[in-house]
Order: C-alpha cells, then sequence, then structure tokens
C-alpha cells in the first residue's frame, strides 16, 4: 500500500489521517496514512525515513513547514511565495514541495457562497497561515486585499513580493478607515482565547467573517461578528478538509468531495 505521513511537533491533535481515510474511502485509492510525531532537528532523517520505505509523500505541520522548504528539489510558485510548505511528494528521486492551505482557504469560502471576484478582503496576521493565502485570495481578483498585523513590519514585508497588486498593509487602529466584504482572521489569537485589537466598528452587517482557527465552538473573533450580526461566520474546519483534498489530488490525482468528509469531522469532533 502507498506511504502517506502527516509530521509534526506536536501531532496527536492532528485530524489529517481521519481525513485522508475518508477520502481514501470516497475514491476507493488504497493508501495508508499516519500521523509521525517528529523531535525537534530529526525533521530530515524522517523524510528519509520515509522516502527509504517507497513512501509517496507527507504532509507537514508545525512547525516544520520552513524546514521542509528547504529539503525540496523543486517549489511551486505559490510555496515559493507562502515561505513554507504543507506537502510534499517524492517523485523520481526528488521531493517536490507545494502549500495546499490557500486553495483549502478558497475552496471553503467558494463552498460557501462568499465571493471574491470584486470583493475587499481584510486579512488579519502575517504569520504562515496568512502568508500561504495570499496568493491564492489575488487569484480571485478582489478589488483589494489589505494585510493587517500586531507587527506592522511583517505585514509590509509581505505586500512588498506582490509588486502591483491590489494588496496593502496596516495597522490593527487603522482597519477602520476602511470597509470591507469579507473579513478573515490568520492570527493565532483565537487558539489562546484571545481577543482582536481591532474595533469592532470593521464588522458590518454586510460582511463575512472567517476564522482559520477550528476546533472551538465559537473563536473571541466570531463571537465579535456574532455580536454584530455579520452576514455569514466560517470556522477554519473547512479550510482544514480543503487542503488536505488539494494534497490528496497532488498525490493520487483524483479530486474527492469535501462536503461529505467536513459533515464527518464535525460529528467526530462533537463527540
Ligand atoms: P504563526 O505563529 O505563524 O502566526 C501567528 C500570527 O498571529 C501572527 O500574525 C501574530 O502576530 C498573530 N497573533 C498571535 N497572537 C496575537 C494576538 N494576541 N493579537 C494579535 N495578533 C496575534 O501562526 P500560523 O500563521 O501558522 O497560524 C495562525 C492560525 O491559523 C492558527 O490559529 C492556526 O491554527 C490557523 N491555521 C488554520 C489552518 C486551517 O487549515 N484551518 C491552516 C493553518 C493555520 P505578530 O506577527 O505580531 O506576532
Amino acid at each position: 500500500m502507498d506511504q502517506y505521513r502527516v509530521f509534526g511537533n506536536p501531532i496527536k491533535q492532528s485530524r489529517s489521517p481521519f481525513i485522508h481515510q475518508k477520502f481514501a474511502e470516497q475514491t476507493q485509492e488504497r493508501l495508508n496514512y499516519q500521523s509521525e510525531y517528529v523531535e525537534i532537528g530529526e525533521f530530515s532523517q524522517a523524510v528519509k525515513q520515509l522516502i527509504n520505505i517507497g513512501g509517496k509523500g507527507a504532509n507537514v505541520t508545525s512547525p516544520f513547514k520552513e524546514e521542509a522548504m528547504a529539503l525540496c528539489d523543486k517549489l511551486t510558485e505559490r510555496a515559493k511565495l507562502a515561505g513554507a510548505v504543507n506537502t510534499l511528494s517524492f517523485i523520481n528521486g526528488e521531493i517536490l514541495g507545494d502549500t495546499t492551505d490557500g486553495d483549502g482557504l478558497v475552496n471553503d469560502l467558494l463552498a460557501n457562497n462568499v465571493a471574491l471576484k470584486n470583493k475587499k478582503i481584510l486579512l488579519l496576521g502575517a504569520g504562515g497561515a496568512a502568508k500561504g493565502v495570499i496568493l491564492p485570495l489575488l487569484e480571485q481578483s478582489p478589488t483589494q486585499l489589505v494585510v493587517a498585523n500586531r507587527t506592522v513590519s511583517k505585514a509590509e514585508a509581505i505586500i512588498q513580493q506582490y509588486p502591483a497588486k491590489p494588496i496593502f498593509c496596516c495597522s490593527f487602529e487603522k482597519v477602520t478607515n476602511y470597509e470591507f466584504d469579507v473579513i478573515i482572521n490568520a492570527t493565532s489569537a483565537g487558539l489562546n482565547g484571545q481577543a482582536l485589537p481591532i474595533s469592532e466598528q470593521v464588522i458590518q452587517s454586510n460582511v463575512t467573517c472567517y476564522d482559520m482557527t477550528y476546533g472551538i465552538e465559537l473563536t473571541p473573533f466570531l463571537e465579535v461578528a456574532k455580536l454584530r450580526n455579520a452576514a455569514k461566520l466560517i470556522d477554519g474546519l473547512g479550510m482544514l478538509v480543503g487542503q488536505a483534498a488539494v494534497s490528496f489530488a497532488i498525490w493520487r490525482n483524483i479530486q474527492p468531495d469535501t462536503q461529505p468528509v467536513l459533515t464527518s469531522l464535525r460529528e467526530e469532533m462533537s463527540k
């Protein structure tokens, strides 16, 4: 059976084996996908071991996404721009690296009937998750994409990578100077139950609020969005399944249906 792994530290919390097993059942692909805990400093060894047993590919999660990029012989354009890799494929003795988070996010937004073309998007955060979604968001032709971050210099550095694109940056304090159709929270504040230091005024009733964080009933950001009667509230679980689907398609050349897997995952997580 073809072998796949997800490497991380910690990794026990990973839902990827569940998701990929469901995709494999659905598409009748024969594969074995397991999570593997990797000690810091031992990532490249873990990858080599997988290649040695004939492994076909791997997902990579925190904190190894940058290290994974450095191991690759070839990278997709979106992985280069993201500066990180979450999907490795082992083909003809080479390691190919890609990042699927952005397509996972965009596909989930579109599946939730959130239009992006000619819309104004606010992206909160400038960490790994934010960097990975910028190119796929720009490919949807928004009117503008504003990146706001607590440390503004990181947002500034990101937008410089996209000359001649409608992408701008600002501080959290300044976001109220603009109006948005879609606000995406790509900070990790919600994981720690922290509220974001942005004014509630930026969330108007026509705005879709998306939080990449998942596994929490309502993050502080989505709680505020609910109180502000935002048009739609969406958590990051669909993105998680979506990015896995893109990885699966890269490896197996078949596109799984994400919706039934998302439903099963929500059921599983509510147990
Ligand atoms: P990083 O550590 O790379 O970046 C963290 C970001 O959050 C930075 O922009 C940081 O700002 C900001 N931040 C952290 N705490 C606060 C706070 N209290 N107030 C304001 N800003 C804050 O994390 P990632 O980018 O990898 O992950 C971000 C989130 O996205 C996580 O919740 C993660 O679980 C989620 N995620 C979800 C995925 C999915 O499939 N749904 C996929 C990938 C990530 P600063 O630069 O100033 O430190």
